[in-house]
Formats: C-alpha cells, sequence, structure tokens
C-alpha cells in the first residue's frame, strides 16, 4: 500500500531477523529499536540510554569550553611541544 511501510525482515506476521518470533516492531533486535519514540514506553529504554550518553557528552565538552574560556586548559598530549622531524 502507499505511504506505508514495510519492513524487508517481516515475513507472514514473523520477524526474520530476531529468531523468527512475532513482528514487534520496536522489540530489543529490531531494526527500529533505539532508533525511535514508541507508545510503549518499555520500548524507549535503548533510546533514553544513548539520549542519556549524547547529554553526557556534550556536558563534558560544554565544561572543557568553559575551562578554556576561564584560561584553564586541558592537560596536552606529551610531545606536544616537540618540534617536527623534516
Ligand atoms: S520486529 Fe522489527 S525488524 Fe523484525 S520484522 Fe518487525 S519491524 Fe522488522
Amino acid at each position: 500500500m502507499a505511504g506505508s511501510w514495510g519492513c524487508p525482515h517481516e515475513a507472514n506476521d514473523v520477524c526474520t531477523k530476531v529468531n523468527n518470533l512475532p513482528c514487534d516492531p520496536g522489540m530489543k533486535g529490531c531494526v527500529l529499536y533505539g532508533r525511535f519514540v514508541f507508545a510503549n514506553d518499555d520500548k524507549n529504554e535503548r533510546l533514553r540510554q544513548k539520549q542519556a550518553r549524547r547529554d553526557d557528552a556534550a556536558d563534558a565538552a560544554g565544561r572543557a569550553e568553559a575551562s578554556a574560556a576561564d584560561g584553564m586548559s586541558l592537560p596536552r598530549s606529551v610531545g606536544d611541544d616537540a618540534p617536527a622531524k623534516t
């Protein structure tokens, strides 16, 4: 049907990607798992974990930026000051 989505892993209401279990979009192992928000909140755990990791990374980047703006710098790698060999 035009406009609808059909999963290539679904055959006869069975998921060929996840152990031939009945197709349950968003279940663990499904191609949609962790990528979309579902009305059944049990299926949103992975998405929340990914969002939390992104938020943590953004916070860390923000802290590093704030430190640099305050004149504090992050530790540099050994060898940063070494002259380049030509
Ligand atoms: S559970 Fe997900 S991957 Fe499996 S057939 Fe259904 S929509 Fe496709």
